[in-house]
């Protein structure tokens, strides 16, 4: 069954990570998607705050999802991202960095933790992979933004290593790989394929199949879901969505479909505040 579960009963469209959500009953985790009932604005829940956007606009769909996770105006939390490898850990001095504008966001990073309550880490996609993680042991939190450079520079090993210098250990960290584009629609060439290669040489044809010379299709999240295997995590500790951003106009900004005029989805965890580690 497909783990990312579509909401049907609230007026903002986004995912949640059931499993995770109904084991640890204080996580909120999940991610966005476009307005399939708005046909003449799908753009209109778009989360990040990128050049041409109505910024006031965007704030405002950020509390509004906010709002409807139960989680207070200023706990929004978020980066620059800039397809690199860096990890940062949120403290509580940090909650709110980034909501309002590009200025006060964590600077040039796509790697985020915490084990702070009350900060909603978010990250923004129209393609990428968005990896989620959750460490039980250690009650800590985290999100990272994998495209192919983040996924050939082991973002996700990254992430790991983070979470085990905050008390995690790698065999019991939970880890999620939400709605991106599949290997059915993301095809390459040798600029992305032979970086990939060297990072995991023997990457099956589930990962990187041959298409025509010098065109492969790339599956970043089994990329990604080998990596995560190779840094630690037990596989039955991974979930993998089946959503393919690209083959799904109706749900998911696209930025190879749409030719990168797109909007973005938000993906999103944190830990509400007051409600123990088991409900
Ligand atoms: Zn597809």
């Amino acid at each position: 069954m497909e783990p990312f579960y579509m909401r049907q009963d609230t007026s903002i469209p986004y995912f949640s990570l059931k499993e995770w959500e109904e084991k640890f009953p204080h996580l909120v985790v999940g991610m966005s998607a476009r307005d399939i009932h708005s046909k003449e604005d799908p753009d209109r829940w778009n989360y990040a705050l990128h050049v041409g956007e109505d910024p006031g606009r965007v704030v405002q769909n950020r509390e509004q999802l906010l709002s409807q996770l139960r989680f207070p105006v200023s706990s929004w939390t978020c980066a620059n991202q800039v397809h690199g490898t860096h990890v940062h850990v949120v403290d509580q001095s940090e909650r709110g960095r980034g909501k309002e504008s590009q200025e006060t966001a964590i600077p040039a990073t796509d790697g985020l933790i915490t084990g702070e309550e009350d900060v909603l880490l978010s990250s923004f996609y129209a393609d990428c992979v968005p990896l989620l993680f959750y460490s039980p042991e250690a009650d800590i939190v985290g999100v990272a933004h994998a495209g192919w450079r983040g996924t050939v520079g082991e973002i996700g090993r990254r992430m790991v290593e983070a979470m085990e210098s905050k008390g995690a250990s790698a065999k019991t960290i939970l880890a999620a790989i939400a709605p991106s584009i599949g290997g059915c629609c993301y095809e390459v060439d040798e600029k992305v394929a032979h970086p990939l290669l060297e990072v995991l040489p023997d990457a099956s044809s589930e990962v990187l199949r041959p298409v025509q010379p010098g065109k492969w299709k790339l599956d970043l999240r089994q990329a990604n879901r080998q990596l995560l295997m190779r840094a630690g995590l037990q596989p039955e500790n991974i979930i993998v969505t089946k959503w393919c951003t690209s083959c799904h106009p109706e749900l998911f900004h696209s930025h190879r479909r749409d030719q990168g005029k797109t909007g973005r989805m938000v993906a999103f965890i944190g830990k509400r505040k007051g409600r123990g580690r088991h409900g």
